[in-house]
């Protein structure tokens, strides 16, 4: 059996997640605000570090793989502190544990919002390290409406997804063995979609910017077992990707610009 540490735990593709890695018969320990095994804020260094600590206390000192799925998509600064800092800071201080393994593995859930316009000034904050920065400008995004403060969740993708391609060749993950990825899903049914999906316009507004010509809306399931899959021991090559799970919307709106 393996030990997987699974953000967001308590609800939507990480309880999807967590759930079917148990009944596989593997050790999960979910990590989330409310309702996991790690309760703990990712929202702030400390609680990221006390996660951290805890999860890798609860393992016994042995993990085999991390799947990020912690997130939310509030149009404010705590968006980046939780979608990019909860993810990659986790992920950071997670591998040298992870190293220990014989075939470690990690993830983490990005969006097909990563390719919606966002804010190249916060993105490079993020990818430079520099979360009081990136905060500052997240909150001046906020404060000039929840449509410009929107920016704060495609911008927190989009330098997931980068992040993830340039750690995934370093020394700490490449260097030590571990395939480093993202999946990103189109709309999946969740808390996060819930209340949006709820209304007529709600559904017809998520549509004309999520299309999903294959299969349209996903159960949260869906995405759980490709981020099995690419934390499985039978990845051993895949890396850097993140892998769009979006029945087709990256497909129809990047079209050839790949
Ligand atoms: P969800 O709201 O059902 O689950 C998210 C979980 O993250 C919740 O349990 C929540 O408590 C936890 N979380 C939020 N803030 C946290 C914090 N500060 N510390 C610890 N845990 C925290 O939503 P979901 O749809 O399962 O989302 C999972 C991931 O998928 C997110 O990263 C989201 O951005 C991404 N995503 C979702 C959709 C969608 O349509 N639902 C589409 C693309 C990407």
């Amino acid at each position: 059996t393996r030990t997987y540490i699974v953000t967001g735990s308590a609800s939507g593709i990480g309880a999807a997640t967590a759930n079917l890695l148990k009944e596989a018969g593997n050790n999960v320990i979910g990590v989330d605000l409310r309702n996991a095994d790690v309760e703990a804020d990712l929202s702030t260094p400390e609680g990221r570090s006390a996660a951290v600590d805890r999860a890798v206390e609860l393992a016994g000192g042995n993990v085999d793989a991390v799947i990020a799925c912690a997130g939310i998509s509030a149009p404010a600064p705590i968006t980046v502190a939780v979608n990019f800092f909860g993810v990659a800071d986790f992920l950071t201080a997670l591998a040298p544990t992870l190293a220990k393994s014989s075939a470690p593995r990690a993830a983490a859930v990005s969006s097909m919002a990563s390719l919606q316009p966002n804010s190249p000034e916060l993105v490079e904050a993020m990818l430079a390290g520099n979360e009081e920065e990136a905060l500052r400008i997240g909150k001046e995004l906020a404060d000039q409406g929840p449509q410009t403060g929107y920016l704060n969740y495609p911008s927190s993708k989009r330098a997931l997804s980068r992040w993830v391609r340039r750690e995934s060749i370093s020394p700490a993950f490449a260097g030590a063995g571990i395939p480093l990825n993202a999946v990103a899903p189109g709309t999946v049914l969740s808390a996060m979609t819930r209340e949006l999906l709820a209304t007529p316009e709600g559904r017809a507004m998520v549509d004309e910017n999520v299309p999903m010509p294959l299969n349209g809306h996903s159960e949260p399931e869906v995405i759980a077992r490709l981020l099995i899959w690419l934390t499985s021991e039978e990845n051993t090559h895949t890396t850097g990707q993140t892998i769009y799970t979006d029945g087709g919307a990256d497909a129809t709106l990047r079209g050839d610009d790949i």
